[in-house]
Formats: C-alpha cells, structure tokens, sequence
C-alpha cells in the first residue's frame, strides 16, 4: 500500500516545541510521529507506530531466535504478588498505584518479575520443563520523578522484558549469555551505537548485571571507560581499587590542632600550609559526610556517616546505589541541632562512633594510613589519626566520585567518562523472587529445586528517541532502513500530468515489488515536499520533477544529501536493489 502525503494523518510542525531540549524530541515531534498528551504520556501517530512496529519486530525476531517464547500479562496488577516480594513498599514512589471499587489495591506494573516467576509456578513443576524463556513487549508504568525528553523517559512507555527458569547457577549464566547475544543483535540491527557496561542491581536484588548504554551526550547515564582494556562501567557500579593494608606500629600519635576558621577543607589545608610543618594536600584529610538513611516501610530516619579522602566529593547517586533501596538525604542544620555532638565542620570519627552513628569510608582508607580530620570541637583538627589505630570503620562503601584519570579497576589504564541512554539492562537476579513464592521444579532425585531466574530488559520506545538521538541532522531525522517508516520517499516536485503521472507509476510498480513507499501528491511547493522529506528522514528520497522530460529523476541518500540522476526506466530496479542490499 502506497502511503499518501495527501491523505496521511500528519501535520508537521515549522516552530520546535517549547518544552524540547533534546534532538529526539523536537525532531519527533516536529516530525509528527508523537504527540505529548501530558507530563511522560505521548501518544503514537501513524509514522512514529510504524517505526515502533518495527522494532518491536526486530525484538521479537531476536527473541524468538534464542528460543524465547512471547506471553502477554496484565499491565493491571493485583498488590499480593509484590507484597510478597516486599516491593509494593520497596518500588516507592515511583509505582503507580490504584484502588478498585471494592478497596482493593492495584498497581500498574512497572516491571514483572513477581507475575512471571507466578505463571511458570502455575503451568510447570518438573526439572524436564526448564530451561524455559518467556517475554512480553508491553506498556509500563513508572511515576517518574522527572519524565523527560519525550519518549526518553516517560512515565508510560513500552518495554520488552523478558524472564529466564533455570535450575542452577551455570544454566543461569548461559540463559543470561544467550540473552546478551541477542540484545548485541538487535542493537547492531536497529543501528544503535552502544556499550555494555557492568552496572549495580539497585532494587532488583540479584549479582551480576550489565547496561547496554546507547552513546549520546544527551545521555543521563554518565559510564566511565577504561583508556587501555575494553572495561566500561556505569559510575555507580566502579569498584575503588584499594591499596594494601600497612602496619601501624611507629606512626606518630594523633595530635589535636588549634585551627580557627577551617570548616572547609580548602580553609583546613591553607591553615594547614601556612603553618608549615607538612606540605598537607586536600588527599590527605579525611572528610566527613553525615546523611540520614530511611528503610523502606519505615518512618525513622537513621544517622550514617560517610568518610572519603578530603579532595573528593560524596557522589549522592553512588551512595544511594551502595544503600539501595534504602533513602538517603543530607543532613539539614535542624539534624545537626538535634544532635549536638556533631560539630558542623569539625566532625571526626571519634564523636560519630561514640554515639552509636554507622561510619563507612571510602575503600582507599585503610589500616595503617594517616589522616588531618575533624577532632569534634569547632576550630580544632586532629593530625595523624591513623586508621586501624585510633579509628576503626565499620565499613566501607563506594561513594567518593568518581574522576576522569582514576585508575580503571581491572588495572589497565584509567578511566574516562562519557554519557549514555540506557536501553537494554540485564540481570542475573537469582533466587530472590522464586524464594519469595517458592518456585520449585520436582528433580530428577525426587526432591524439590528451587528455580533461578533472570531477568532481562529493553526501552523499547526509548530506543526510538536513542535511534533519533544518533541519527538526525540539521533537516531532521535520518533512519537506518530496517526502522524506518518507509523504505523510499517520493516527491512530486511539478504540477502537469507528465510529472505527477510518472511519480505514481514508479511509486505503484515500487509497491509491487514490496518497497515501502511514502508519495507526496499533496498541492504544495516543492520547497515544502522537500523539506517534510528531510524532516521526516526515510532513508531514500526520489524527486520526480522536470528532469521526466529528458526521461530521469533524482534519488538522493538522506544520510549523505548525495543524488544521482537515475533514468526513469531503470528506476524501480535500481531502489529495489538499494532496499535489499
Ligand atoms: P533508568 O535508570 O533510565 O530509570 P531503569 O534502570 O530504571 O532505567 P530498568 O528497570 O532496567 O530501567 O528497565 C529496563 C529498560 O526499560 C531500561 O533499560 C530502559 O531502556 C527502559 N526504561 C526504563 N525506564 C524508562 C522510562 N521511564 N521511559 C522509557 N524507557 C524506560
Ligand atoms: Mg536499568
């Protein structure tokens, strides 16, 4: 069927929409393939369902391949099966929950471990049923705190998300490959650029967990990269290599300083030099961090406090990662009212511990080494305060941030940062959610096995907005063929009979042989044909215009602007030729 410009539901736009930041946006919406109805909702107009049907064809051909098998649940979902996993609690504010007219609660799913793990409970029971792969492409629910960018980040949005059964940790890592393989096909097919990084599980519970980050500076998702080995990894999931314990025998004591007006470490290193003893840097003072943390379902909020090397900062999304799914949030000046053991400024370990306050420190404070800190009396720091002597952490967590030259945590090289759009995540969970409702497979001994899972996800209209962000120009977007609305773009540029008689010959006989094809027969200049054409960005376009009376017309690359003059005979051919290549 030959889609006519004349009669296609589209209005495209001249002017960007006012909310737009991002290319993807203005572009697709400019473009007419979307349309906002409110904050994160769009609605899908018939070019931009086309481009959606067709990856979610290449996602379903890729999962098909590895032998998964395509179910569809609810988006409706009762409370019990996520009250079971605690998530009905743990998720937070970013579900979006409901009450029927009985006063039963309902939430809309923005992710469906529990219902899948519950559906191969209620069809299988034996170890012969497993392996078992299962999928659905399905719209989701997630109450974003800040939806953005269009399709980007939405707070509806579709998903294709899919579930591995296994009976044991080794067919657990092969189903999890086997996924990967399949997510590195269809993000090769779509055209995407791309990395794969190690991630963190944050609320999904589970171990090993990689991100699939399409490359774009418009990205949210800042990964750092090694400069030497092939190691990426999301900010949150880089591990601090930590230098090897030294002895503390022979250290000089701790000594209290007189040190007016340094409540900052920039203050506290200038006083420092200035007084002149030591060359003391930012790296050798130890700061401390105070945060509340609140547990899911709970109302009260808990002290913790953080200690990193003074020249770095605590990165907030790497803690909250570390303390997943726990909240955390600064301390405000009421906090530090309350609790007046804590001097503003001047906080040291010893005050922290005494009162009972958690205190974990960046992994690069080990035994053995000496640290300038608070000493928990305003204008007063204590030098020499070795840790595994005068201190000793109760731990320690990733939160210092992470910088462009640390060295890379596989020991090649150091890192450099760049910024993504996550659009596949996938993850080994384990026994999390098979424990919670006990799916068990009857074994070949006789006894029961419980069932591992994994789970394993794609932004599947995200990757559209990741698609638009690689592949547009300063006309508008340019599609990689296999998503693209159409395959040829034909332009009627003249008003007599030859002309406009030609276009829909070739557009007909292209029809025939199974092209896609976009006409624009509209009464309009061939200025305003020319310029929907580029803002529209089907791969091909073909100019049928006073060029038919020496018997040729143009076909122009989208990507590259190039056009060559084709005769009009041998047309059809050559673009079936440029389709299937
Ligand atoms: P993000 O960190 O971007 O919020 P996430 O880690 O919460 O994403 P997952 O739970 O891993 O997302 O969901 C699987 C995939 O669904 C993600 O990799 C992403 O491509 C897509 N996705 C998640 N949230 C959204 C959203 N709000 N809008 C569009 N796509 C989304
Ligand atoms: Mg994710």
């Amino acid at each position: 069927m030959i889609t006519r410009m004349s009669t296609l539901f589209l209005r495209t736009l001249r002017e960007d929409p006012a909310d737009a930041e991002v290319p993807s946006h203005r572009l697709l919406v400019r473009a007419g393939y979307v349309r906002r109805v409110a904050p994160g909702i769009y609605s899908w107009l018939p070019l931009g369902l086309r481009v959606l049907h067709n990856v979610e064809r290449i996602v379903r051909e890729e999962m098909d391949a590895i032998g998964a098998q395509e179910i569809h649940l609810p988006a409706l979902l009762p409370k019990e099966p996520y009250e079971q996993t605690n998530r009905w609690t743990e998720y937070g504010p970013n579900m979006f929950r409901l009450r029927d007219r009985k006063g039963g609660d309902y939430l809309l799913g923005p992710t469906h471990e529990e219902l899948f793990a519950q559906t191969v409970k209620g069809e299988y029971n034996s170890y012969r049923d497993f392996p078992v792969y299962l999928y659905q492409i399905q719209t989701k629910y997630r109450d974003e705190e800040r939806p953005r960018a269009g399709i980007l980040r939405g707070r509806e949005f579709v998903m294709k998300d899919s579930y591995s059964f296994d009976l044991d940790d080794d067919g657990l890592r092969s189903s999890y490959e086997r996924h990967r393989g399949a997510y590195i096909r269809l993000f090769d097919r779509v055209g995407l650029r791309y990395v794969i990084v190690a991630a963190t599980s944050g609320a999904m519970g589970g171990s090993a967990s990689e991100e699939f980050l399409a490359e774009s500076i418009t990205g949210e998702d800042t990964f750092v990269r090694s400069t030497e080995s092939g190691f990426a990894a999301n900010v949150e999931a880089v591990t601090t290599p930590a230098p090897a314990a030294g002895s503390v025998e022979g250290k000089p004591a701790a000594e209290v300083h007189h040190t007016p007006d340094t409540p900052t470490i920039e203050t506290l290193v200038d006083f420092l030099d200035s007084s002149g003893e030591r060359g003391f840097t930012a790296a050798d003072t130890l700061k401390n961090v105070l945060v509340k943390t609140r547990q899911p379902g709970t109302r009260e909020w808990e002290l913790l406090a953080v200690g990193v090397p003074g020249d770095r900062e605590v990165d907030m999304k790497r803690l909250e990662a570390a303390l997943e799914p726990a909240e955390v949030e600064l301390l405000e000046d009421a906090d530090f009212a309350a609790n007046p053991f804590l001097v503003k400024g001047y906080v040291g370990p010893k005050a922290v511990q005494d009162n009972g306050v958690r205190y974990l420190v960046d992994p690069r404070i080990v035994t053995g080494t000496a640290w300038v800190t608070g000493a928990d009396k305003a204008d007063h720091h204590v030098v020499d305060l070795v840790c595994g002597r005068d201190f000793t952490p109760d731990g320690t967590v990733e939160a210092a941030d992470v910088r462009e030259g640390d060295p890379s945590p596989d020991g090649n090289g150091t890192l450099e940062a760049a910024r993504g759009i996550e659009i596949g995540h996938i993850f080994q969970l384990g026994r999390k959610y098979t424990d919670a409702i006990s799916l068990d497979a009857l074994g070949q001994d006789g006894k029961p096995k419980r069932v591992t899972m994994g789970s394993y996800g794609v932004g599947v209209s995200r990757m559209i907005a990741a698609i638009a962000e690689q592949h547009h120009d300063s006309s508008g977007l340019v599609w990689p063929r296999e998503v693209a609305p159409a395959d040829v773009h034909v332009v009627v540029a003249g008003k007599d009979d030859t002309v406009r008689e030609g276009a829909e010959r070739i557009s007909a006989e292209l029809d025939e042989a199974g092209v896609r094809v976009i006409l624009d027969d509209r009464g309009v200049s061939p200025g305003v044909k020319f310029a929907d054409a580029e803002l529209v960005g089907v791969p091909t376009i073909v100019v049928v215009g006073k060029g038919l009376t020496k018997g040729v017309v143009e076909v122009k690359d989208r990507a590259t602007g190039e056009g060559t003059e084709v005769s009009a005979d041998s047309v059809v051919g050559h673009l079936v030729g440029l389709v299937r290549s």
